[in-house]
Protein backbone atom coordinates (compact mmCIF):
# COMPACT_ATOMS: atom_id res chain seq x y z
CA UNK A 1 0.00 0.00 0.00
CA UNK A 2 2.64 2.50 0.89
CA UNK A 3 4.18 1.65 -2.72
CA UNK A 4 1.15 2.46 -4.39
CA UNK A 5 0.74 5.93 -2.03
CA UNK A 6 4.58 6.78 -3.03
CA UNK A 7 3.63 5.92 -6.60
CA UNK A 8 0.25 8.08 -6.49
CA UNK A 9 2.24 11.13 -4.79
CA UNK A 10 4.85 11.21 -7.57
CA UNK A 11 2.13 10.93 -10.70
CA UNK A 12 0.40 13.22 -8.90
CA UNK A 13 2.86 15.56 -8.47
CA UNK A 14 3.74 15.00 -12.00
CA UNK A 15 0.08 16.35 -12.86
CA UNK A 16 0.65 19.32 -11.32
CA UNK A 17 3.69 20.17 -12.97
CA UNK A 18 1.32 20.01 -16.37
CA UNK A 19 -1.47 21.83 -14.74
CA UNK A 20 1.10 24.60 -14.27
CA UNK A 21 2.81 24.72 -17.93
CA UNK A 22 -1.26 24.59 -18.60
CA UNK A 23 -2.40 27.44 -17.06
CA UNK A 24 0.53 29.07 -18.16
CA UNK A 25 0.08 28.81 -21.46
CA UNK A 26 -3.90 28.16 -21.90
CA UNK A 27 -4.54 31.98 -21.40
CA UNK A 28 -2.01 33.06 -23.61
CA UNK A 29 -3.07 30.65 -26.45
CA UNK A 30 0.34 28.59 -26.67
CA UNK A 31 0.91 25.31 -27.28
CA UNK A 32 0.90 22.74 -24.20
CA UNK A 33 2.79 19.91 -26.10
CA UNK A 34 5.56 22.39 -27.76
CA UNK A 35 8.32 23.62 -27.44
CA UNK A 36 8.76 21.82 -23.99
CA UNK A 37 9.30 23.82 -20.46
CA UNK A 38 11.20 26.70 -20.83
CA UNK A 39 11.89 30.12 -18.19
CA UNK A 40 9.73 32.61 -19.20
CA UNK A 41 12.26 35.33 -18.86
CA UNK A 42 15.24 33.92 -20.66
CA UNK A 43 13.42 31.09 -22.74
CA UNK A 44 16.19 28.81 -21.81
CA UNK A 45 14.63 25.19 -22.00
CA UNK A 46 14.56 23.69 -18.85
CA UNK A 47 16.38 19.99 -18.29
CA UNK A 48 14.69 17.31 -17.03
CA UNK A 49 16.56 17.21 -14.24
CA UNK A 50 15.67 20.87 -13.51
CA UNK A 51 12.03 19.69 -14.06
CA UNK A 52 11.42 17.18 -11.27
CA UNK A 53 8.18 18.53 -9.62
CA UNK A 54 8.88 20.25 -6.16
CA UNK A 55 12.49 18.72 -5.74
CA UNK A 56 14.24 20.97 -8.91
CA UNK A 57 12.56 23.91 -7.13
CA UNK A 58 14.34 23.30 -3.69
CA UNK A 59 17.85 22.37 -5.56
CA UNK A 60 17.54 25.40 -7.54
CA UNK A 61 16.51 26.92 -4.52
CA UNK A 62 13.98 29.01 -6.65
CA UNK A 63 15.99 30.40 -9.15
CA UNK A 64 16.25 29.54 -13.05
CA UNK A 65 19.84 27.85 -13.31
CA UNK A 66 20.63 30.17 -16.04
CA UNK A 67 19.49 33.73 -15.36
CA UNK A 68 18.50 33.51 -12.24
CA UNK A 69 14.95 35.00 -12.56
CA UNK A 70 13.05 33.81 -9.86
CA UNK A 71 10.45 30.95 -9.85
CA UNK A 72 7.34 31.47 -7.72
CA UNK A 73 6.51 29.17 -4.94
CA UNK A 74 3.29 28.50 -6.91
CA UNK A 75 4.99 26.09 -8.73
CA UNK A 76 5.49 23.69 -6.33
CA UNK A 77 2.58 24.61 -4.44
CA UNK A 78 0.48 23.37 -7.38
CA UNK A 79 3.06 20.44 -7.83
CA UNK A 80 2.20 19.29 -4.46
CA UNK A 81 -1.61 19.59 -4.45
CA UNK A 82 -1.40 17.47 -7.83
CA UNK A 83 0.53 14.88 -5.50
CA UNK A 84 -2.05 15.13 -2.42
CA UNK A 85 -5.52 15.25 -4.67
CA UNK A 86 -3.50 11.65 -6.13
CA UNK A 87 -2.66 10.28 -2.51
CA UNK A 88 -6.14 10.90 -1.36
CA UNK A 89 -7.83 9.66 -4.55
CA UNK A 90 -5.91 6.45 -3.63
CA UNK A 91 -7.24 6.07 -0.52
CA UNK A 92 -11.32 7.18 -1.20
CA UNK A 93 -11.34 4.93 -4.05
CA UNK A 94 -8.03 2.48 -4.40
CA UNK A 95 -6.98 1.46 -7.65
CA UNK A 96 -10.24 2.10 -9.56
CA UNK A 97 -11.21 3.53 -13.41
CA UNK A 98 -13.99 6.13 -10.48
CA UNK A 99 -10.48 6.91 -8.72
CA UNK A 100 -8.91 7.69 -11.84
CA UNK A 101 -11.62 9.20 -13.22
CA UNK A 102 -12.21 11.46 -9.50
CA UNK A 103 -8.29 12.39 -9.89
CA UNK A 104 -8.12 13.79 -13.59
CA UNK A 105 -11.55 15.58 -12.54
CA UNK A 106 -9.69 17.48 -9.21
CA UNK A 107 -6.30 18.38 -11.19
CA UNK A 108 -8.77 19.83 -14.49
CA UNK A 109 -10.24 22.19 -11.83
CA UNK A 110 -7.15 22.64 -10.10
CA UNK A 111 -5.93 23.86 -13.44
CA UNK A 112 -9.80 25.97 -13.63
CA UNK A 113 -8.82 27.59 -10.19
CA UNK A 114 -5.49 28.82 -11.46
CA UNK A 115 -6.35 30.18 -14.65
CA UNK A 116 -9.74 31.96 -13.33
CA UNK A 117 -7.33 33.43 -10.61
CA UNK A 118 -4.82 34.51 -13.23
CA UNK A 119 -7.58 36.10 -15.96
CA UNK A 120 -10.99 35.91 -14.27
CA UNK A 121 -11.64 33.31 -17.12
CA UNK A 122 -12.67 29.79 -17.37
CA UNK A 123 -11.35 28.38 -20.26
CA UNK A 124 -14.85 26.00 -21.79
CA UNK A 125 -12.46 23.52 -23.01
CA UNK A 126 -11.83 22.26 -19.40
CA UNK A 127 -15.12 22.79 -18.38
CA UNK A 128 -16.37 20.82 -20.59
CA UNK A 129 -13.41 17.99 -19.86
CA UNK A 130 -15.03 17.98 -16.34
CA UNK A 131 -18.55 17.75 -17.32
CA UNK A 132 -17.58 14.72 -19.61
CA UNK A 133 -15.31 12.81 -16.94
CA UNK A 134 -18.17 13.53 -14.99
CA UNK A 135 -20.39 11.64 -17.47
CA UNK A 136 -18.44 8.69 -17.51
CA UNK A 137 -17.55 8.40 -13.80
CA UNK A 138 -21.63 8.46 -13.67
CA UNK A 139 -21.91 5.64 -16.19
CA UNK A 140 -19.04 3.58 -14.40
CA UNK A 141 -22.07 2.95 -11.43
CA UNK A 142 -24.39 1.99 -14.12
CA UNK A 143 -27.46 3.13 -12.78
CA UNK A 144 -29.58 5.05 -14.81
CA UNK A 145 -31.17 6.88 -12.49
CA UNK A 146 -27.89 8.14 -10.87
CA UNK A 147 -27.22 9.48 -15.01
CA UNK A 148 -30.68 11.66 -14.99
CA UNK A 149 -30.00 12.98 -11.21
CA UNK A 150 -26.47 14.45 -11.69
CA UNK A 151 -27.39 15.85 -15.35
CA UNK A 152 -30.46 17.30 -13.73
CA UNK A 153 -28.50 18.68 -11.07
CA UNK A 154 -25.81 20.39 -13.29
CA UNK A 155 -28.93 21.69 -15.42
CA UNK A 156 -30.11 23.12 -11.93
CA UNK A 157 -27.41 24.23 -10.47
CA UNK A 158 -26.44 26.43 -13.90
CA UNK A 159 -30.15 27.67 -14.02
CA UNK A 160 -29.63 29.13 -10.69
CA UNK A 161 -26.63 30.45 -10.75
CA UNK A 162 -27.25 32.56 -13.85
CA UNK A 163 -30.68 33.50 -12.48
CA UNK A 164 -28.45 35.12 -9.52
CA UNK A 165 -26.32 36.76 -12.71
CA UNK A 166 -29.33 38.33 -13.91
CA UNK A 167 -30.55 39.82 -10.51
CA UNK A 168 -27.27 40.89 -9.09
CA UNK A 169 -25.86 42.08 -12.40
CA UNK A 170 -21.97 41.23 -11.80
CA UNK A 171 -19.71 39.44 -9.28
CA UNK A 172 -20.48 36.09 -11.22
CA UNK A 173 -20.11 35.51 -14.87
CA UNK A 174 -21.03 32.66 -17.68
CA UNK A 175 -17.82 30.89 -17.09
CA UNK A 176 -19.68 29.92 -13.67
CA UNK A 177 -22.93 29.15 -14.69
CA UNK A 178 -20.73 26.78 -17.08
CA UNK A 179 -18.90 25.18 -14.15
CA UNK A 180 -21.40 24.78 -11.48
CA UNK A 181 -23.40 22.72 -14.31
CA UNK A 182 -20.35 20.54 -14.94
CA UNK A 183 -20.08 20.08 -11.35
CA UNK A 184 -23.42 19.31 -10.93
CA UNK A 185 -22.70 16.15 -13.38
CA UNK A 186 -20.08 15.33 -11.10
CA UNK A 187 -21.33 15.89 -7.84
CA UNK A 188 -24.85 15.25 -7.66
CA UNK A 189 -27.27 17.01 -5.99
CA UNK A 190 -26.47 16.45 -2.30
CA UNK A 191 -22.82 17.01 -3.43
CA UNK A 192 -23.35 20.04 -5.63
CA UNK A 193 -25.49 21.27 -2.58
CA UNK A 194 -22.12 21.52 -0.33
CA UNK A 195 -19.79 22.60 -3.02
CA UNK A 196 -21.90 25.57 -3.65
CA UNK A 197 -22.70 26.74 0.28
CA UNK A 198 -18.66 26.03 1.16
CA UNK A 199 -17.96 27.85 -1.98
CA UNK A 200 -20.00 31.00 -1.14
CA UNK A 201 -18.74 30.51 2.53
CA UNK A 202 -14.76 30.47 1.52
CA UNK A 203 -15.56 33.11 -0.75
CA UNK A 204 -16.85 35.46 1.89
CA UNK A 205 -14.66 35.02 3.81
CA UNK A 206 -11.68 35.34 1.79
CA UNK A 207 -13.39 38.73 0.44
CA UNK A 208 -13.31 40.31 3.71
CA UNK A 209 -10.14 39.01 4.81
CA UNK A 210 -8.73 40.69 1.52
CA UNK A 211 -10.89 44.36 2.20
CA UNK A 212 -9.65 44.03 5.71
CA UNK A 213 -6.38 43.80 4.71
CA UNK A 214 -6.54 46.31 2.07
CA UNK A 215 -5.29 43.91 -0.38
CA UNK A 216 -8.66 44.72 -2.64
CA UNK A 217 -11.05 47.73 -2.60
CA UNK A 218 -15.16 47.32 -2.66
CA UNK A 219 -15.55 47.08 -6.34
CA UNK A 220 -12.42 45.12 -7.40
CA UNK A 221 -13.68 41.46 -8.73
CA UNK A 222 -12.81 38.19 -6.89
CA UNK A 223 -12.88 35.34 -9.14
CA UNK A 224 -15.77 32.50 -7.96
CA UNK A 225 -13.87 30.12 -9.64
CA UNK A 226 -11.30 28.95 -7.04
CA UNK A 227 -13.83 29.04 -3.99
CA UNK A 228 -16.27 26.68 -6.08
CA UNK A 229 -12.81 24.61 -7.18
CA UNK A 230 -12.58 24.60 -3.10
CA UNK A 231 -15.86 23.95 -2.15
CA UNK A 232 -16.00 20.82 -4.54
CA UNK A 233 -12.94 19.31 -2.99
CA UNK A 234 -14.75 19.50 0.23
CA UNK A 235 -17.91 17.73 -1.40
CA UNK A 236 -16.04 15.36 -2.85
CA UNK A 237 -14.19 14.32 -0.01
CA UNK A 238 -16.88 14.26 2.62
CA UNK A 239 -19.84 15.71 0.95
CA UNK A 240 -22.00 12.86 1.98
CA UNK A 241 -20.80 12.88 5.35
CA UNK A 242 -21.64 16.71 5.70
CA UNK A 243 -25.08 16.43 3.94
CA UNK A 244 -25.74 14.20 6.50
CA UNK A 245 -24.93 16.26 9.60
CA UNK A 246 -26.95 19.04 8.10
CA UNK A 247 -30.01 16.63 7.38
CA UNK A 248 -29.42 15.74 11.53
CA UNK A 249 -29.27 18.69 12.31
CA UNK A 250 -31.93 20.67 11.00
CA UNK A 251 -34.19 17.00 11.95
CA UNK A 252 -33.38 17.73 15.49
ZN1 LIG B 1 15.79 31.95 -16.96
Amino acid sequence: MIVVMLWSLFLGTCFGSFINVVAYRVPRGESIIRPGSRCPFCTVPISWWDNIPVISWLNLRARCRSCGAPIAARYPLVELLGGFIAVACYLVWGLSLEGLAWMLILVLLLAIALVDLDTYMIPDAFTGLVGVLGLGKVFLAWELHTVFGHVGAGLAGAGLIWLIILVSKGGMGFGDVKLVGALGIVLGAQGLAVALCAGVILGAFAGISLLLAGRKRRRDPIPFGPFLVAGSVIAAFGGEQMARWYVMWASS
